[in-house]
């Protein structure tokens, strides 16, 4: 990939963000710098020389006028643990991290609206909210890290869209500053106001490519009085499928998650991070696992539709094995086998990871296709979890370190693959840097081509994230 038509940052840039947001919120130290140009799983590295803080909106729009004027390209980042090399540059873009901008500004207790900063945490939004009995209608393994700006722009998905379904739903409202440094407020706090274009929804998902979100409105559904989670082993892939068909039927309302694990990806929990398996009873295990969990208002009615639904799958003889529990402590750890799987693998060394979306019948195949595909005794393992009601399944092929060779086994082909099940090649992660050159598997041409014109409308200079979601558009740089 060629440097596009972008201006190289001068020490007269510097003087100007360094006027503009102090000494403090402006980083130059390349050895500062570093952690901005890796992405989480150290699989890309930038060379920026420039990281800013800003603090306000105001202070962005200055950032991205001066910018656009200057054509300098910049990256926006939150909490960095984006999977697909979208929050970090790709040659010297400025890294303009949101981190500073954490302030929550309005909770509307009887509406469940909340109004903040994008720069705040995740986990810290599901904090404050449990204060006045709400939650987050997201919740992601990177809670802790990720930033609600960072989630809003790759419309991240997570542990509880089955129940409460995608940001595109939840977020009610945007501030988002355009490339020019112009601010769009479409801060709507109403759930129903159909006056014209949703514009909110151009900068849900869009992976910081058509502005930088500064502010978002969020519908908070209340915080259920009454959770449980079963935590089921099972002998085959097939019924996993049975057992979310029976849980649908059965839990209906109240079923808030309901995710898989094949035996290698809990391995990875159990054996690189030292956590403990709560089923004991098989000796080696189960060849799958299931967590199921549900949300309500009543403890005793909920616990009696969960046991009943447990009974009847080991009746049926559909799971080997489980447990349930509404401790807290206990669904923590159980969560934590599932949360901590991303982190756990890095562990073996280099991890391929794919993020995709696929029809039931060819979930799971997709997996023993590529163990059938890769025999190759330097893969450590290669293994599939997700979230099974969405239809969304992780992939994960880990060996010591990176080798080209075993790359070429799996690109374009899982992509091609994928695309021939009639699923999608990004399930929730996007497209950032890594899949730009697949999105035509995933998108018609006239859909790629309507972003093509929406992305010269928005940023006719290309100064916002480019070479991440459309392959870049080679324009002359003017002065
Ligand atoms: C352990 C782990 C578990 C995960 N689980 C899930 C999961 O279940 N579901 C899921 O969807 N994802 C998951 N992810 C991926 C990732 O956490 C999410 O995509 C998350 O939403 C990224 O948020 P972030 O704050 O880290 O954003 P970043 O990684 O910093 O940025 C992500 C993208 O958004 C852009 N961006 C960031 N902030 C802004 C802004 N304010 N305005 C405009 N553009 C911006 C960046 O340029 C980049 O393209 C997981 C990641 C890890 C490490």
């Amino acid at each position: 990939m060629q440097r596009g038509p972008y201006n190289t940052i001068s020490t007269t840039d510097i003087r100007f963000f360094d006027s503009l947001l102090g000494p403090n919120r402006l980083i130059t130290d390349p050895d500062e710098c570093e952690s901005y140009n890796i992405d989480f799983p150290s699989t890309v590295r930038g060379a920026s020389r420039c990281v800013l803080k800003p603090k306000s909106t105001e202070e962005v729009s200055a950032i991205l006028k001066y910018c656009n004027t200057r054509r300098l390209a910049v990256v926006p980042q939150s909490g960095n643990t984006g999977l697909v090399g979208g929050s970090n540059p790709v040659f010297d873009e400025i890294v303009i991290s949101m981190k500073s901008m954490n302030k929550i500004l309005d909770t509307n207790e009887l509406a469940g609206v909340l109004t903040c900063e994008a720069g705040c945490v995740l986990e810290n939004l599901e904090n404050h909210l449990t204060t006045v009995g709400l939650m987050m209608p997201l919740d992601l393994g990177a809670k802790g890290s990720c930033l609600i700006g960072g989630c809003v722009s790759t419309n991240a998905g997570g542990l509880r869209l089955l129940r409460y379904g995608n940001l595109h739903g939840n977020i009610l409202g945007v501030e988002a500053v355009k490339a020019n440094g112009d601010v769009v407020d479409a801060l709507n706090t109403l759930k129903k106001n159909n006056t014209g274009y949703h514009l909110k929804h151009l900068f849900i998902g869009s992976e910081g490519t058509l502005g930088i979100v500064t502010k978002v409105v969020i519908q908070c559904p209340p915080l259920p009085k009454a959770v449980h989670l079963a935590f089921l082993g099972l002998a085959s892939f097939d019924k996993v499928l049975k057992t979310y068909h029976l849980a649908k039927r059965e839990l209906g309302e109240i079923l808030s998650s309901c995710e898989m694990m094949d035996r290698l990806s809990i391995d990875v929990s159990i054996n690189n991070l030292d956590m403990k398996n709560p089923l004991t009873s098989y000796e080696n295990g189960h060849e799958f696992y299931m967590l199921i969990e549900t949300s309500g208002s009543h403890l005793a009615h909920d616990e009696e539709k969960l046991s009943s639904f447990v009974e009847k799958a080991m009746n049926n003889d559909i799971i080997e094995d489980g447990t349930l529990t509404n401790e807290t402590a206990k669904i923590n750890n159980i969560w934590g086998l599932r949360e901590r799987i991303s982190e756990g693998v890095l562990r073996d060394g280099y991890v391929f990871k794919y993020d995709i979306s696929l029809p039931f019948t060819s979930f799971y195949k997709v997996v023993e296709v590529l163990r059938d595909r890769l025999r190759d005794p330097r893969i450590i393992r290669i293994s599939g979890y997700g979230h099974l009601g969405d239809g969304n399944i992780h992939v994960q092929v880990s060996i010591p370190e990176y080798y080209v060779d075993v790359a070429a086994q799996l690109e374009p082909f899982i992509f091609e693959y994928v695309s021939q099940c009639q699923g999608s090649i990004s399930a929730e992660h996007g497209i950032g840097f890594k899949k730009t050159k697949y999105l035509h598997m995933s998108k018609t041409s006239s859909e790629i081509a309507m972003m093509y014109d929406l992305k010269k409308l928005m940023d006719p200079n290309g100064i916002l994230n480019p070479y991440k979601v459309l392959m870049p558009v080679t324009t002359e740089l003017q002065s």
